[in-house]
């Protein structure tokens, strides 16, 4: 086996997630020649933001990943500062609401203060870090609705990829998925060592049978009754509700469900939001029922995220780090994404620790 590493061929990154995109302007940076393939027709993968249809002016909200910290993150701190993009602190001023009972009023509470952990929102929604990711890019480096099906390495070390379309041949990849979707939906030929196999399934995906709603209205009218907008609630369907305004503007309030991703999905989109609209009627007051709009993403069922056995709940923080091929032959073969980060994997930090960490082995071989 020879692990030949072909300079005259791209390295192709699979997944145009933060992480496969941090990859991409890293290698580009460095005049080495890329490609990214990704399943979906939009870039970001779980970095989503979107607005009210037909009401761009409310601004974008999102329904993936909201903030990072850039106190101890500091990946994100630095590369949010290189690409000049505009944060805001998340709204944390005023009384949080803890709701007990469906028939009683909320009991109000003041934080300490610092007990909120210190954190950033994005002006725009997270998805102007991906968009001024992309802009770096040369606009044929990533080729959208290409899902990548298979990944053969050859005996000279030359890597086939196959996509649902054509194939492509790399000098190597960087698999920038979520572990368990590389396990479930691509196949390897030499065949991944059984060890590697378990170890991708062990690294369920983050937040992966989670979903997120965000009402949206004109103005953020809590603020005035002197709330935060945080909320804990043992009655939900929301467990966790926050503060999703845009930093200027209309007002949001986001939440994440207590309900297991089964039971979401078996109560039906229609009936889930009116049980939202009315606990939030409860928490916050009939104004809670002007909403302007309200967006909804499940990702238990995007199946670009997420298997089946991501929709059962976690019981521990999972094992989050790199994995070691021990498959000789498949040495031309790296793997990013956020769960292959040692410190803060789950994390858009660690998506771009991950990515990082991945090009400096790629380059490593480059240059043997
Ligand atoms: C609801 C929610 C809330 C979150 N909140 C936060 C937060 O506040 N702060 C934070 O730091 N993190 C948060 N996260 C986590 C954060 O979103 C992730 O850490 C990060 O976006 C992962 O990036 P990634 O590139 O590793 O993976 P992904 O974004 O999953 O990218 C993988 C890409 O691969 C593509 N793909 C899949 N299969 C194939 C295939 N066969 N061929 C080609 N392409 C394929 C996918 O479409 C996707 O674009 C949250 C996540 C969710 C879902």
């Amino acid at each position: 086996m020879k692990n030949h590493f072909n300079k005259d061929e791209p390295v192709i990154i699979i997944g145009a997630g933060l992480s496969g995109l941090r990859a991409a302007t890293l290698l580009h940076a460095q005049g080495i020649k890329c490609i990214v393939l990704e399943a979906r027709d939009r870039v970001g993968g779980r970095v989503l933001s979107v607005g009210v249809e037909g009401e761009p002016e409310l601004g974008k909200f999102d329904l993936g990943p909201t903030w990072y910290w850039p106190r101890y993150e500091f990946a994100m701190d630095q590369l949010v500062k290189k690409l000049n993009l505009q944060t805001f602190e998340q709204f944390t001023h005023g009384k949080m609401l803890v709701e007990r009972s469906s028939t009683e009023p909320p009991i109000q509470h003041d934080l300490p203060a610092g007990a909120m952990e210190y954190s950033l929102r994005f002006v725009g929604g997270v998805q102007v870090l991906i968009d001024a990711l992309v802009t770096t890019l040369p606009t044929e480096t990533i080729h959208l609705n290409t899902k990548v099906t298979a990944i053969h390495q050859d005996i000279n070390g030359k890597v086939k990829v196959q996509t649902d379309g054509k194939n492509f041949y790399a000098s190597s990849v960087i698999v920038a998925l979520p572990p368990r979707i590389i396990e479930q939906n691509i196949s390897f030929l030499p065949r991944l060592h059984s060890e590697l196999q378990s170890n991708l399934i062990n690294k369920p995906t983050w937040m992966g049978g989670q979903a997120k709603i965000v009402a949206v209205y004109d103005t953020p009218f809590w603020r005035d009754q002197g709330l935060s907008g945080f909320v804990s609630s043992r009655v939900g369907p929301l467990q966790e509700i926050h503060d999703a305004s845009p930093s200027s503007g209309s007002g949001a309030l986001f939440g994440f469900f207590g309900l297991p991703a089964k039971v979401r999905l078996d109560t039906g989109k229609e009936q889930l939001f009116e049980l939202v609209m009315k606990q939030l009627t409860h928490l916050f007051g009939p104004s809670a029922k002007r909403v302007k709009g309200v967006l909804y993403k499940d990702w238990s069922s995007d199946k670009h995220t997420a298997v089946k056995k991501d929709s059962e709940p976690l019981l521990d923080f999972p094992n989050y780090g790199p994995i070691i091929d021990k498959t000789e032959s498949l040495q031309n073969i790296f793997y990013a994404g956020t769960e292959m980060a040692s410190q803060q994997g789950g994390h858009l930090e660690g998506a771009l620790q991950s990515a990082e960490r991945v090009v400096d082995e790629v380059i490593k071989r480059y240059n043997q």
